[in-house]
């Protein structure tokens, strides 16, 4: 089964904080801790995978390169485990979960603290959409990383009203939902008295400030779309379907919105002489039966070139033979892995009278003849 993705799991976008990240995970542990959901395998699963997603999003190190190769690019076991059993999570997080489940940390979050939370940040506009492009890649590119430059059409910054979407100076009046504050207050009263719940002023996006005048560039939307070049640094050793991530540099958002991300999907084109088997890759070499008899040398095509290779005297057909680091660089380590050359042997399908005749002589010959 397909791996979901990590912030998918935990429920938060992409550019979550360490605090989202670890508020998403106590909430998904209390959903499905096993002692709410007693036998239930589903709900047991579900805080498994949670664990897991954790571990690696609450990692600075381990998030970037899921961020960069997704699933591809993390080491199980290594970058995180498959977890056996609950109690390994429980003794591996216990930072999250307390001393013992229930007893203090997990439940303060959502119990202890009544009063108002104002931990929402004032940003303005809304955030751009992601844009998901394929590269196809050569293995020849794939195997030393190559730069790429591709031309794609997405929403950019106003460059007229700084992506505000406001003309000038003149084009901002005061907003009238939170008369400039950017805040909306509301009392409520309670049996433990009296509390103000303040939140982001929706009108204004808690600026205190809406547009009058719109930017006649872009009639207020704070971007423009166009044709942008931008450049993929594609690392050696991707594989076909993983992907990575240009952070921010995807559309820009409404009114000066944070941007969406690039996600770029590799896609690995056939090659006429190699096939990929892992960081490997595998050439089909044909030779005669004299010449595995007798050795030779041979020319064949690597993937930086044209490269010698020879074959030793009594070469048995299906034989690898191995072209130490001629293969596709490891990604995220060093080393290459190598180009294997396996032998087959040539059988003529049409041969001529004489041919016919030296074969016919040759076979009656004691070492050429099999069995008796
Ligand atoms: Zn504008
Ligand atoms: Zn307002």
């Amino acid at each position: 089964m397909a791996k979901r993705d990590y912030y998918e799991v935990l429920g938060v976008s992409r550019d979550a904080s360490e605090e989202e990240i670890r508020k998403a995970y106590r909430r998904l542990a209390m959903q499905y801790h096993p002692d709410r959901n007693p036998g239930d395998k589903e709900a047991e699963e579900k805080f498994k995978e949670a664990a897991e997603a954790y571990e690696v999003l609450s990692n600075p190190e381990k998030r970037a390169k899921y961020d960069r190769y997704g699933h591809s690019g993390l080491r199980g076991g290594e970058d995180y485990r498959g977890f056996e059993n609950v109690s390994d999570i429980f003794s591996h997080f216990s930072d999250i979960f307390g001393s013992a489940f229930g007893g203090s940390s997990i439940f303060d979050d959502f119990f202890g603290t009544t009063t108002s939370q104002r931990t929402q940040k004032k940003t303005t506009g809304t955030p751009g959409s992601d844009i998901k492009i394929t590269l196809k890649l050569t293995l020849e590119e794939i195997a030393t990383g190559t730069t790429k430059k591709v031309k794609i059409k997405k929403y950019n910054r106003c460059e007229t009203c700084n992506g505000t979407g406001a003309k000038a100076s003149s084009g901002y009046k005061t907003c009238s939902a939170c008369n400039g504050t950017g805040e909306i207050r509301q009392v409520s009263r309670s049996i433990f008295g009296q509390f103000v719940n303040i939140t982001t002023c929706k009108n204004c996006g808690g600026t205190g400030k809406v547009i009058s005048e719109p930017c006649p560039t872009c009639s207020g939307d704070g971007r423009v779309y166009g044709e942008t070049t931008i450049k993929i640094n594609v690392p050696a050793g991707v594989h076909d379907g993983s992907y990575m991530t240009l952070k921010g540099e995807g559309n820009v958002g409404k009114n000066g919105g944070p941007a969406g991300d690039i996600i770029v999907v590799f896609q690995e084109l056939p090659h006429e002489y190699f096939t990929r088997d892992g960081d490997n890759v595998i050439y089909e070499l044909y030779i005669s039966f004299p010449e595995a008899v007798l050795g030779t040398e041979v020319e064949v095509p690597t993937l930086t070139g044209k490269a010698k290779l020879k074959i030793e005297p009594g070469t048995q057909p299906g034989k690898f033979l191995k072209m130490r680091d001629k293969g596709i660089q490891h990604l995220n380590s060093h080393g290459a892995g190598d180009q294997l050359v396996k032998i087959n042997i040539h059988v003529p399908k049409n041969v001529t009278a004489k041919e016919k005749e030296l074969l016919k002589e040759l076979q009656k010959m004691p070492n050429i003849k099999v069995g008796d």
